[in-house]
Order: C-alpha cells, then structure tokens, then sequence
C-alpha cells in the first residue's frame, strides 16, 4: 500500500488581508537623499508609523536627539540596521568590531528597537577561507548575546544574496542562517530577518520558511530588477522587478508571522535620486497591490 500523503491545502494569495497602513514599515535608508529628521517627516506625512534606522543617520544627530524625533512623530522603531559584520580574524579588528556591535544595540534600545539586523560580514582581504570568516562571525555573534540579552534586543540574522558573500554576508540561505542559530544556541535572543531581495531565487524557500517559522522576526521587501546595475544598490521598487513579495509574505504568514511588511530599498541609482515624497507614496500605493 502506498503511504497516505496528505492534501496540501493551497493558503491562496487571495485570502491574504491587504496590507494596512499600520502595518508597513519603512526602512529610514530607502530614503538616503534625506536627513534624520526630514526622512521621518516624510513617513509621518504619509501616515506611515514604522521605520527601521540605519545606524549612520542615528549617529548624525544622535541617539538623544534621534529619539526625541521619533517620540514626538509617533514614530516606532522596528530595528536598527545594520550590526553584525564579524568575520574579522585579527584580535584588534575583532575587539573593535565587538565593541561597535555592544554599542549598536545600546542605541537599539535607545530608540526602542526590537532587534538588530545582523549581517555576518565577508572575507577578509587576501582571504580565501570561506568556513573560516563563517566560523569567525559566529562565534562573534555570540559574544554579544549576553549584551543584546541584558538590553532586550534581539539579534536578527540576515541571510543576503550570495553575489554579496565575499564582501557583505558568507551566508546566504535560510537554512546556512538556521544552523547558525542552532550553534548559537540562544533563541530568546537570535533569530532571523528574511529579506526578499536575498532569498527569492531560493526553490527551497518555502520550505526553508516552515522549518524556521519559529525564528522569524523581520520580513524585508525590495524587488530584482532584472537588468540590476549593482549587485547591492540596484534594489527596485516593489512591482517594479521579478519578486513575488505577495507570495513570500504568504509563506510567512501561513506559518505564523505577524509583523510588520518592512520596505526597504537601497537604490543609490534611481530612489535616492528622487524627491522623497515621491519615493514614500509610490510605496504607500504598491502596498495595496503587491506588498
Ligand atoms: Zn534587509
């Protein structure tokens, strides 16, 4: 007799609830061409209440001056980006690069952050060992999770695309990122940011979705331009590429995820060049059709 397999019970797009105002969030780096103040001006103009900082924008003005900002928008802070990049060997970089990561999620929890994003970082000049800076960011990521711990941040790892693997993220898959926090071993603390832009070309992405449901605190959303310019500063519009957004935050959704839909778009070649308001209703209105 032939095992009994189960029906696979098809979770439609349909059935998906559109996408609230509530819900998006918009990341403070898809709006580069502004500063601290005038990118979340800009959000609270458009009724949008979440954002992610990029932590470069925070030191401009300041984790004081940046929280008071944010307090009187109404604006919630979802996480700051990015930490991580801990694949370093040598004990001088190494220290810093630790005690940059301790002070990045002070400032987390300055401005109310929930998680960190954390990249793990490339190989080093000169390096050609791949296992080796994989091993290295671990074991960093590690180090700071008493500290994320005691400041109630998380530690949210995020996969990227492998194009960036020698110089951003050695990995790249949700499964590379889960055994990670296997070895990690700390899940009140780690977990996983799932970004569209990294993970799409992945056939096992649905899959690998269900087994980490569990681990999953961020949903990032971009598109692929298929005739992409930069491998890490090309990210288009959503609508605008070859990502089905609406169909990755099915696979979360259906396995539990509830958060927040968080756009976030590098673009140093179009959206960066174009006036604000601009960049945040296009955004506002592709939520309604394909987020
Ligand atoms: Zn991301």
């Amino acid at each position: 007799m032939s095992p009994v397999v189960a029906p696979r019970i098809e979770f439609s797009v349909m059935h998906l609830k559109p996408l609230s105002i509530e819900r998006l969030c918009i990341h403070q780096v898809t709006l580069m061409q502004c500063d601290f103040l005038q990118s979340m001006e800009t959000l609270a103009r458009h009724g949008v209440t979440k954002t992610a900082i990029w932590r470069d924008k925070l030191d401009e003005v300041g984790v004081d001056e940046g929280a008071r900002i944010l307090r009187d928008l109404g604006i919630e802070v979802i996480s700051l980006c990015a930490g991580g990049l801990l694949s370093a060997s040598d004990p001088t970089d190494r220290r810093k690069a630790i005690d940059d990561n301790r002070r990045w999620i002070d400032q987390a929890a300055a401005v109310n952050a929930a998680s960190m994003v954390t990249i793990t970082g490339g190989l080093e000049d000169g390096s050609r060992d791949l296992r080796s800076a994989r091993d290295l960011a671990c074991q960093g990521i590690a180090e700071l999770v008493p500290h994320a711990r005691a400041a109630g941040v998380k530690l949210a790892l995020e996969p990227l695309h492998p194009m960036v693997c020698g110089f951003r993220s050695v990995i790249s898959t949700v499964r590379e990122a889960g055994e990670m926090l296997r070895e990690l071993d700390a899940p009140d603390v780690t977990g996983l940011a799932i970004d569209s832009y990294a993970l799409w070309w992945d056939h096992n992405l649905e899959a690998d979705l269900a087994e980490a449901a569990a681990d999953i605190l961020n949903f990032h959303v971009s598109d692929w331009l298929p005739q992409t310019r930069d491998i890490r500063l090309d990210r288009g519009m959503p609508g605008d590429g070859q990502i089905d957004n609406r169909k990755i935050r099915k696979w979360i959704e259906q396995v539990g995820f509830d958060g927040p839909i968080e756009v976030e778009i590098f673009s140093d070649l179009d959206w960066w060049k174009r006036d604000p308001d601009e960049v945040v209703s296009t955004i506002v209105e592709r939520a309604k059709t394909v987020l």
